[in-house]
């Protein structure tokens, strides 16, 4: 099992972090270590000062495929979820200033919390999905994925033409504007089209 990150994907996350816009998208991944499920505590690594959470919306690949055409895209997942991807953004920075590598700042261990999966219904496909990261019950993210630069189709037709797919391959599509750092005792809350899939706490 495979887990793909799309990086600035918003443009008003992009630049909050004075990033340039992509022409195609960024990708990178992490290592199933990185998963935390079932609204487990993340406890803040010693290695870092600075951990941000990311809300992006969460792609389950459906079946086996390699250089997807964007027009058959869309067979290619059929559920979906919220996660946060957590971001050392001390050590990214370091990373980025040295033109490093940035895996220790984003593939650590229990970096990629996921919700429950939920079915990508029509209406979804259509219509978009918004979603929002609360914490300790203050609006901090909003997000919508018909503000995405890559949309999902886009995002398997990128990630297929360098890495086959295989059913249960995870895709984190990208986080909207608002990220932000975490501390101990830190409730984060995360809400799919109003439906709560993410719960936990920080220690
Ligand atoms: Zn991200």
């Amino acid at each position: 099992m495979k887990i793909f990150c799309i990086g600035r994907n918003y443009a008003a996350h992009a630049k909050e972090l004075n990033n340039p816009i992509p022409d195609e998208p960024v990708i990178f991944m992490k290592p199933p270590t990185a998963l935390l499920k079932d609204n487990q505590a993340f406890y803040i690594p010693e290695f870092t000062q600075d951990v941000h959470y990311e809300l992006e919306i969460v792609l389950r690949v459906s079946k086996k495929g390699k250089a997807i055409e964007p027009q058959y895209a869309s067979r290619y997942y059929d559920m979906v979820s919220l996660g946060i991807d957590f971001t050392a953004r001390d050590i990214q920075q370091k990373c980025k200033d040295k033109g490093l590598p940035w895996e220790k700042a984003k593939a650590f261990d229990h970096s990629a919390v996921i919700g429950t999966f939920q079915q990508l219904t029509e209406e979804m496909r259509e219509n978009g999905i918004t979603f929002e990261l609360h914490k300790n019950g203050q609006i901090k993210q909003k997000g919508d994925t018909k503000l995405m630069l890559f949309n999902f189709d886009d995002i398997i037709h990128h990630v297929s033409k360098y890495f086959t797919l295989q059913e249960g391959d995870l895709i984190y599509t990208g986080t909207p504007a608002g990220v932000g750092p975490i501390e101990m005792g830190d409730q984060l809350k995360g809400y799919m089209n109003g439906n709560k899939l993410l719960d936990f706490k920080i220690k």
